[in-house]
């Protein structure tokens, strides 16, 4: 290297950071004119860095050019912090020497935080995020003073050159820890089993820890907390024992610690956070013979760009391909129940916590809340300040709608089945605690009702809780005073019903399609059946965990018989099911006397056991009567808003065979809802049926 000028050294530093093992690199700047020939808009200044190790003569030089060869390019955005006006460069061709370019006055306005730009900033930005947490967040504090009781066992983080090892506390044991909340996978053999347990006690090889587990080691030491709890290594994985007992405490263990270190944008554990690998600044100084003292700044461009946040992805695909932890049923819970966390995402780390969410770049504080309804996210997406923080919900959980959480839940994708209700246990235990602690203490209503979990289901809410659908519901409803959700998506392909037992057929917990509900905002709903009993046999002592075979519950409402068909797609093409002969429910007018559409919970056609045949009867089990705005389109535009009765349904299809000492036994096929427009287009009351009681299994 040629020491010319500051513009160089940094050129220089640049490239060492961005290839450290370069044998051959070329840099040359870019300077792209305003827009329109508009002399006062910005010009972008580029630092092109092309490195290429196939040549073999080391070669630095300051260009004018463009890329000629195939070879790594890093784009960096140089900023320039100087006094005076520097003059125009006299730059030839081939290099541009010892003055500074005009054009770096004239940079776009630097919208970056200042971890991004200078890079001794990172770490004391994420710091300050934490201690601000703790310090005077009303919301993120901990009610006492008093340290979390510690999970079974932890790693502890030898500092100072001692061993990180494996240890199990004692009873009733405190301290502060981190949990990791990570995707499983990759090669890692780092689990703690019975070959393992011995030695891990005394210490965990540092070679055989899996990149992930590594960062998130370094990252406690970094923020002085002195345990960490990793799933894989805290539970023992050969034994079904300690797999049950642990896995009913993660959603305390969650819920305890000082933050949660969260490797959203790795894939798997083998993928090191990858906020490591990321070049930040690189800054240089010097002194301009006619303009004085400046201060020279480079970072990659792509961070200039506007960040991609997982609070405005909404799409699934984007979301598994950017933020791959986010798109895991698990961490539902674990980052509902973390008090805190710091998502490691590709390009920057965000902070996440009750009052708020913040991220380096800056874009996501102050409120970048696009509520898309598509993969029913925004349960734990709309997490940016303010009131509508992710914090206070967490707070108010028990004035939760169960159904908000379940049906972002179910969208998220689970590797093995058997843990569909396993994964939001923590969230439903934690509930059941806060909702009988507010029943008892405020709500006279509810005062002395006892509240039970049924499979992923709540026996004081059962009338919601029932009524899910998959795929969109037949009609749209009023959200809120002005704004009108119409379903557009009208998907009718469904997944088929594990042949696994994962729950009643009652239960959104035996499907593996994503779930929703009726609009919350449907009022005076009133059940029209009554609970008698329920039976829920459990896969282990945790009441909120997986069930067994055999769960039912016993009712007591009207049960309609009806026959079904397959209607031919209108324009779209796409068949409809409908249930012909549903007595009380025939539309008036002509046009849609040819059935009530229903919404099948699985592939009921797919050949198999639960195949819907022809000549099967289908049930029809109201649920509930609720009043409901709908929106009516007139022509294309204009809308006008209905009021109406509506009536939730469930499809059943009768099981032989059982006990039928005690009444019938019917499971569920599908859902749909019937509606009385002002005009009476339906007669809604089924009053020639009587009450009976039956089991649902
Ligand atoms: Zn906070
Ligand atoms: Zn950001």
């Amino acid at each position: 290297m040629r020491e010319r000028c500051s513009l160089c050294r940094l050129v220089h530093d640049t490239i060492k950071q961005s290839s450290a093992s370069y044998s051959s690199c070329e840099a040359w700047i870019v300077t792209s004119p305003g827009r329109n020939n508009d002399v006062n808009a910005k010009r972008e200044v580029k630092l092109v860095v092309q490195t290429n190790i196939s040549k073999s003569k080391p070669l630095f030089q300051l260009r004018k050019q463009q890329p000629q060869t195939q070879a790594t390019v890093t784009e960096y955005t140089l900023l320039l912090d100087v006094g005076d006006t520097p003059e125009t460069p006299s730059a030839s061709q081939s290099e541009i020497v010892l003055k500074i370019p005009e054009a770096f006055k004239t940079l776009p306005e630097n919208q970056t935080s200042k971890s991004w730009t200078d890079p001794d900033q990172q770490w004391p930005v994420i710091e300050q995020w934490l201690h601000e947490c703790t310090a005077s967040h009303e919301l993120c504090r901990g009610e006492t003073a008093d340290l979390p009781e510690l999970p079974s066992r932890f790693l502890e983080i030898g500092a100072h050159g001692a061993p990180t090892r494996i240890l199990a506390s004692g009873n009733g044991a405190r301290g502060a820890y981190a949990c990791l909340s990570h995707c499983w996978g990759g090669k890692n053999n780092c689990t703690l089993n019975e070959t393992t347990k011995s030695q891990f006690s005394e210490q965990i090889p540092p070679y055989v820890l899996p990149p992930v587990f590594t960062d998130a080691i370094a990252m406690c030491k970094k923020l002085g907390i002195p345990r960490l709890w990793i799933d894989s290594l805290c539970i023992q994985q050969d034994s079904v024992k300690d797999w049950q007992q642990e896995s009913s405490k993660m959603g305390q263990y969650y819920a305890n610690c000082t933050v949660c270190i969260a490797a959203t944008s790795s894939a798997n554990s083998s993928a090191s956070f990858q906020i490591k690998a990321r070049p930040s600044g690189i800054r240089s100084s010097g002194t301009d013979p006619q303009s004085g003292p400046f201060t020279l700044l480079a970072y990659p461009s792509h961070l200039a760009r506007p960040q991609s946040h997982f609070v405005q992805s909404y799409e699934k695909e984007k979301l598994a391909a950017e933020f791959p932890l986010l798109s895991r049923a698990w961490v539902f819970q674990e980052r509902w129940l973390s008090p805190r966390t710091l998502h490691f995402c590709s390009s920057e780390v965000v902070f996440e916590c009750a009052e708020g969410t913040s991220c380096e770049c800056g874009g996501v504080r102050g409120g970048l809340l696009d509520d898309g309804p598509k993969l029913g996210l925004s349960v734990v997406r709309g997490t940016t300040g303010g009131a509508d923080g992710l914090a206070k919900r967490r707070r108010d959980l028990h004035k939760m709608p169960w159904s908000e959480l379940v049906s972002a839940y179910s969208a998220l994708d689970l590797t093995k089945l058997g843990d569909r209700l396993v994964a939001i246990s923590g969230l439903a235990s934690t509930m059941h605690a806060e909702r009988m602690t507010s029943f008892q203490e405020v709500d006279e209503v509810h005062k002395g009702l006892s509240i039970q979990y049924l499979a992923g289901l709540w026996s004081h809410s059962l009338e919601t809780d029932l009524a899910w659908f998959v795929g969109a519901t037949p009609l749209s409803c009023q959200a809120g005073e002005q704004k009108y959700e119409v379903m557009a998506s009208h998907r009718t392909d469904r997944k088929s019903r594990p042949t696994e037992y994962l729950a009643p057929t009652w239960s959104w917990a035996s499907i593996l399609d994503p779930v929703r509900f009726l609009t919350d905002n449907v009022q005076g709903r009133k059940p029209l059946f009554e609970l008698l009993d329920a039976h829920i046999p459990l896969a282990t002592d945790d009441p909120f965990g997986a069930v067994t075979n055999g769960c039912s519950i016993r009712l007591r409402g009207k049960i309609l018989s009806t026959s079904w068909a397959m209607r031919p797609g209108d324009n779209s093409g796409t068949p409809s099911l409908v249930l012909t002969e549903v007595v009380g429910t025939q539309q008036l007018d002509k046009e849609d006397a040819s059935g009530l559409v229903f919404t099948p919970d699985f592939a009921v056609l797919s050949p198999g056991p639960y195949q819907i045949r022809p000549q099967d009867k289908l049930y029809v089990f109201p649920l509930a009567t609720q009043q409901v705005k709908y929106l009516r389109w007139v022509r294309e535009a204009s809308a006008t808003i209905d009021a109406s009765r509506s009536t939730a349904c469930l499809v059943l299809k009768a099981v032989y065979g059982l006990d039928e000492k005690y009444g019938a036994v019917y499971e569920r096929v599908g859902f749909t809802e019937y509606v009385n427009f002002q005009g009476g287009v339906r007669n809604v009351d089924c009053n020639k049926y009587v009450a009976e009681d039956f089991f649902l299994v």
